[in-house]
């Protein structure tokens, strides 16, 4: 029996990618070595570290003028390095509050002494509609920091909020390279890598590069400038974690590239969603207009119902589709690794779970 993962982090990776890491782990080629072991300062590591920058500015149409940073600790850590680098003219920032992340990015923004407004939020509808700016920013904030796609709650921004001159900073954590959009409209892009990416361990930053090398005294750990000139090797960076990234940008590539990728992305969310929107038994609570393509979160109502579903799916081989603790319910992430073969046997699973359990309950 097939099995399928529909976690929404760490998640699902491409098997031919994984297949490979397999097949060249005992030595990486042919030096003898594993990636694990080689060092970050050799020629093996360069063309590696080389190789995913350039695929993944071919794949996201990258701009010379941004550099791209191999970050760690994890996209909450940008949290707090966002502010501290661009930040730095008037220590005021706007905030979308679409969720769980735009509030954590509020809080630990917040702790680096930097002022945060909330420029609109979602609270009113439980966060199953997104917040939009209904008037035009302060001019005078250092950015507005924007959640492309809500993990938690299931939404995606696909038009962008005008912000004029104020540049946007973008969580793309659950939608990076899952979701086309136009780099130039932001200032900085960030996401860890462990939603549609590849391992945990790795952050990607895309950053502008006239919006960096502002601030003084940074810790080093947390300069975007530092780690620009250093190109992500101030220190040791995730070795492994980058050369597994880097095989998923050239699987990414071999896939038709970003275009493609969302193009299968809707397929595979639709499939889902008109299952969801007909049943009987199963609801999506979000706003039709602000649906996730990557995390979409369904309920039956009564939690013994949603527990004996997930039990159930997990004996069929589809797996981790509890929801998140915070939502309850169910939800199933369809990163791009995910076949549609996997929606399709969730859809499948749904439709007899809903048969068996609403028999009699409709005649
Ligand atoms: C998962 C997630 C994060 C946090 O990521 P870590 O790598 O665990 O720090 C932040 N933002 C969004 C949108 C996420 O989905």
């Amino acid at each position: 029996m097939p099995t399928y993962n529909f976690s929404a982090g760490p998640a699902v990776m491409p098997t031919p990618v994984v297949q490979q890491i397999q097949a060249e782990l005992p030595s990486f080629q042919d030096s003898g070595m594993s990636i694990m072991e080689i060092s970050h300062r050799s020629q093996l590591f360069d063309q590696v570290i080389n190789d995913a920058e350039q695929d993944l500015r071919d794949l996201m149409q990258i701009p010379a003028n941004y550099r791209v940073l191999f970050f760690q600790g994890g996209g909450t850590l940008q949290f707090t390095a966002a502010p501290l680098n661009l930040a730095t003219a008037h220590h005021h920032i706007g905030l979308l509050d679409s969720g769980h992340w735009a509030s954590r990015a509020a809080d630990e923004a917040q702790r680096t002494h930097t002022q945060v407004d909330i420029l609109a939020s979602a609270h009113a509808t439980n966060y199953t509609t997104l917040p939009t700016l209904t008037q035009p920013v302060d001019p005078t904030l250092d950015y507005v920091h924007l959640t492309t796609n809500n993990t938690i709650e299931g939404t995606m921004y696909t038009q962008l909020p005008a912000t004029g001159n104020v540049p946007l900073v973008a969580d793309m954590s659950s939608n990076f390279l899952g979701q086309t959009y136009n780099v130039q409209d932001f200032g900085m892009i960030f996401a860890g890598a462990q939603k549609n990416l590849g391992p945990a361990g790795l952050t990607i930053v895309i950053v502008r590069d006239d919006l960096i090398g502002h601030a003084q005294n940074l810790p080093s750990m947390l300069d975007y400038q530092l780690f620009a000139d250093k190109r992500s090797m101030f220190n040791t960076p995730p070795v492994f974690a980058i050369y597994a990234a880097g095989l998923v940008l050239k699987w990414l590539k071999a896939q038709g590239g970003l275009a493609a990728m969302q193009q299968r992305n809707q397929q595979k969310a639709a499939l889902l969603y008109d299952f969801l929107d007909q049943s009987q038994l199963f609801r999506n609570p979000v706003e039709p207009a602000a649906r996730s393509t990557m995390n979409v979160p369904f309920v039956t109502g009564d939690p013994a119902l949603d527990a004996a579903f997930i039990a159930g799916a997990t004996e069929h081989g589809l797996l981790n589709l509890k929801g998140h603790r915070l939502v309850g319910g169910m939800r199933a992430s369809l990163y791009n690794a995910m076949p549609t073969a996997g929606v399709t046997a969730l859809v499948d699973y749904l439709a007899a779970f809903e048969a068996a359990h609403t028999k009699g309950v409709l005649n």
